[in-house]
């Protein structure tokens, strides 16, 4: 197209955007706009009714936010998947688009802290009802099954206590009874379990943790059978908890390293769970790749690898060892996240659980004395002998 005004004004709005761009470039680029421009109108109307692939407007659909979707549709071995500003996003808008007044939802007390205000404080709003069985108990997930469910909602392993789910039993009890079986696999990722090859119809990721893995993007996205992700995007799309391209962007980089990440990720939090099960200021170590783990058969049964989160436990009720012990870290956040390159930490009791009494962290097999450790991928050495330093002065400090 030839455009011959002179006009600055015009110049400074079209000037070296004669044609739409971008067709050799090997990086994915971030499509900052909003809007999908077509001179043919039957092609526009065809993308508009999706009769042909395109995008309209970047609250839908955005080239660059296409991308991460399809990274993680093979990730996960999905026919479909869709993509949301936050891992709550993805959680929200999939129970919002499956559930109806009357319907019931299975799940467990171990649920991710968000995940438990939606079905304690939202669902019921909207007249669903909702049944919190004990996360190991298989026997009462199935009871609570049979009575009739539209969802069953599961998240394994869980945090902060790596608790394990026996997705393929449980899947198969719901499908039994015509439910719709969702999988949260944040802590797992897809490099270590696949939910819809146990079973699962959804798939569902924080993206912000594993996936986007240098904890400066968040995302969430969701996975499964082509009609039933083509409802929850509907929903998203009004809805419109959209995932930025900015974030997509450093989604796809971050994505780009999963494998590698994980794998160093999953021998290190190995390595250190072994470590911490020996000394003698550990009363307690949740790790699904120990055999002391309370469901490391299921772990074995459905994982290839056990992740890079464990859980351990001071061998003391005085939270003050926590506060002595955490900042004696050299290699670790202290923060409210996990999954990132760096070593995270975070005691429930200021992080992920902080909103419960004690006494309801108690009730929810959470000691105060409890730390979250999200392995990073630092040489596992290091990471060891800064346990190992922090552990032996604060003991001593302690008992001095
Ligand atoms: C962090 C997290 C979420 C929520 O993700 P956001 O991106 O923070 O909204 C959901 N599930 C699990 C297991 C998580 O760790």
């Amino acid at each position: 197209m030839i455009r011959e005004s002179r006009n600055k004004a015009t110049l400074s709005v079209w000037a070296g955007e004669e044609k739409y761009l971008m067709d050799t470039v090997t990086q994915v680029p971030v499509v900052h706009s909003v809007s999908f421009g077509y001179d043919d109108l039957d092609k526009w109307r065809d993308v508009a009714l999706g009769k042909q692939p395109g995008h309209i407007y970047g609250r839908n659909t955005n080239p660059t936010v296409s991308v991460f979707e399809e990274k993680v549709r093979q990730l996960e071995g999905a026919e479909a998947a869709t993509s949301f500003s936050t891992g709550m996003a993805a959680i929200s808008n999939t129970l919002f688009t499956l559930l109806s007044p009357g319907d019931r939802c299975v799940s467990v007390k171990d649920t991710y802290g968000g995940t438990n205000v939606i079905f304690n404080k939202f669902l019921p709003k909207f007249g669903i009802d909702f049944v919190l069985c004990d996360t190991t108990d298989f026997d009462a997930i199935e009871a609570e099954i049979a009575n009739g469910c539209q969802v069953l909602y599961m998240e394994s392993p869980t945090n902060p206590t790596c608790k394990v789910m026996d997705i393929e039993r449980l899947a198969q009890k719901a499908k039994s009874v015509g439910a719709t079986v969702i999988v949260d696999n944040t802590l797992a990722t897809p490099i270590n379990q696949n939910p819809l090859e146990l079973g699962a119809d959804l798939v569902l990721h924080s993206a912000t943790k594993f996936l986007g893995g240098h904890a400066d993007a968040l995302g969430g996205v969701v996975c499964g059978p082509v009609d039933t992700i083509a409802n929850i995007y509907h929903f998203r799309e009004i809805n419109g908890a959209t995932l930025h391209p900015e974030a997509a962007y450093l989604l796809i980089r971050g994505l780009k390293t999963l494998a590698l990440r994980v794998e160093r990720q999953n021998s290190t939090a190995m390595q250190i769970a072994n470590f911490l099960s020996e000394h003698p200021f550990i009363s307690n170590v949740f790790y699904p790749g120990l055999k002391t783990h309370l469901n490391h058969e299921i772990a074995v049964k459905q994982m290839r690898n056990f992740g890079g989160v464990l859980s351990f436990q001071l061998a003391t009720d005085d939270f003050d060892a926590v506060r002595m012990f955490l900042p004696k870290l050299k290699y670790a956040h202290r923060a409210a996240n996990l999954g990132a390159v760096e070593t995270i930490v975070a005691p429930p009791a200021t992080g992920s659980h902080v909103e419960l009494t004690e006494q309801e962290r108690a009730l929810a097999g959470i000691p105060e004395t409890l730390v979250r450790y999200s392995a990073g991928i630092e040489d596992p050495k290091d990471l060891i002998e800064d346990l190992a330093q922090a552990l032996d002065t604060t003991h001593a400090a302690l008992s001095g």
